[in-house]
């Protein structure tokens, strides 16, 4: 026998392709041929992480314990911390305490894989999970490897991408078993605003089977306010069935350190305790330690200066796009680090699918969402790399980054929205 792709499982072979890592090459070929790329896919701040936290690093680097096994869930010291942090930053109800006495945290190899752990731990054969679009990419294909059935949600430009709750009491049902709420929100770049968390606190109170995962990795990136706020801060019950994900990719500008934490009540901790130890005995050692070392309040002031930059260039999209009349086109981000290109609305999109269907290259009535190709087509001819909506699941639609200097985002916002705005000939 010779291992081939007809070898993957079922569950492997059914995940799918993602059109960002073709796009991503496509960048980086291009640039390496000389054309002027802008890439704006980045999904990680292009910085060096605190310089307290290079040093505990470092300092760690001169202890055996840091190359040895650390316990599965993760250092004690460091899981209260992580507990302690998210109890101070998201300035919880006294009442809420009684129910955090029995919470507990897990430190695993990322965000990524504390979501993947918690799908796994949570969800059977049939359940059904509620997310809101445009969702994170990697949610989708986590719950479905779970053998449960993702119930997505629409959203529009015109509400800030805001879900309706409306349409989620209408999606609710016996076989539900979680939502999953990601605010500040990866790929909108916004946060859901508080009356519209009161709303859920409403609704998740009438339906007491529903789980809420929250995956809050980008809360302390976010440039407007208010600030973002939480279901659970008006209505602390909650907290017996939600759980927390969070991590240092994003916030600690670490992506590559592989830390990501889950907090919930200490039992179904548990369950995801025992299935890390038999899948990857935990996070590095090494990294963890450092985390123990390092204090974390340093964070907002690391972040300040981020804040501003990406506040600079969410007004750059602004300006030029109300300048080229894309009203249509524009809402207010303010947080994360990423904007939502809808094209659904722009006058690019008519001009792209008459111009393809009279040459033929674009059966209308086959291609709904002809993102990728107008993504193509930017990249290739004027030079801004972007992020395909599809796999956010929202079709006509492009994420970019809000990382990059401020001189050349300014340069590549102009060129996208000259072409946004551009009409058949
Ligand atoms: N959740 C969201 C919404 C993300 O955008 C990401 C990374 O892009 C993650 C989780 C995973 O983060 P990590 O790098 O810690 O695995």
């Amino acid at each position: 026998m010779v291992l081939s792709a007809s070898s993957l499982s079922h569950r492997v072979s059914q995940i799918e392709d993602s059109i960002t890592l073709a796009l991503n090459a496509q960048a980086t070929q291009l640039a390496e041929q000389g054309k002027k790329i802008y890439n704006l896919t980045a999904g990680q701040l292009p910085f060096r992480p605190p310089e307290d936290l290079v040093n505990c690093l470092e300092a760690q680097l001169r202890f055996l314990k840091s190359f040895m096994y650390a316990p599965a869930a993760g250092f004690p010291d460091l899981r209260q911390k992580f507990l302690k942090h998210f109890v101070e930053t998201r300035g919880l109800q006294n009442s809420s305490y009684d129910v955090l006495s029995r919470w507990d945290s897990v430190i695993s190899n990322g965000a990524k894989h504390s979501l993947w752990q918690i799908f796994y731990s949570l969800l059977n054969e049939g359940d059904e999970v509620i997310l809101f679009r445009p969702y994170w990419v990697s949610y989708p294909p986590m719950i479905e490897l779970c053998g449960a059935k993702v119930v997505a949600l629409n959203s529009t430009i015109f509400d800030s991408f805001v879900p309706s709750l409306e349409d989620l009491e209408r999606a609710l049902g016996p076989k539900t078993k979680a939502i999953v709420l990601n605010s500040p929100n990866n790929p909108s770049g916004t946060h859901y605003p508080e009356d519209w968390m009161r709303g859920l606190g409403e609704i998740l109170t009438k339906n007491p089977h529903v789980v809420l995962i929250s995956d809050e990795i980008y809360f302390q990136l976010s440039y407007f306010d208010p600030k973002p706020s939480y279901v659970y801060q008006y209505f602390p019950e909650l907290l017996k069935r939600t759980i927390i994900v969070d991590g240092i990719s994003k916030t600690f500008a670490s992506t590559g350190l592989r830390i990501g934490v889950t907090m919930a009540n200490r039992e179904f901790l548990d369950g995801v305790s025992k299935l890390q130890a038999q899948t990857s005995s935990g996070a590095n050692s090494l990294v963890q330690r450092a985390l123990v070392d390092f204090d974390f309040s340093q964070i907002d002031k690391f972040l300040e200066p981020i804040r501003s930059h990406l506040r600079i260039n969410a007004q750059c999209i602004r300006e030029t796009f109300r300048k080229r009349g894309l009203d249509h086109a524009w809402y207010q981000s303010s947080s994360a680090f990423y904007y939502l290109l809808d094209f659904s609305h722009c006058p690019v999109i008519d001009s792209f699918r008459s111009g393809n269907k009279e040459s033929g290259k674009l059966e209308e009535a086959k291609i709904e969402d002809v993102s990728p190709l107008l993504c193509e087509k930017i990249l290739h001819e004027l030079g801004p790399a972007l992020v395909p909506g599809g796999d956010f699941g929202m079709p006509n639609t492009a994420r970019l980054s809000l990382v990059m200097d401020a001189g050349p985002f300014a340069e590549a916002i102009a060129v996208i929205a000259d072409f946004l705005a551009s009409r058949p000939s």
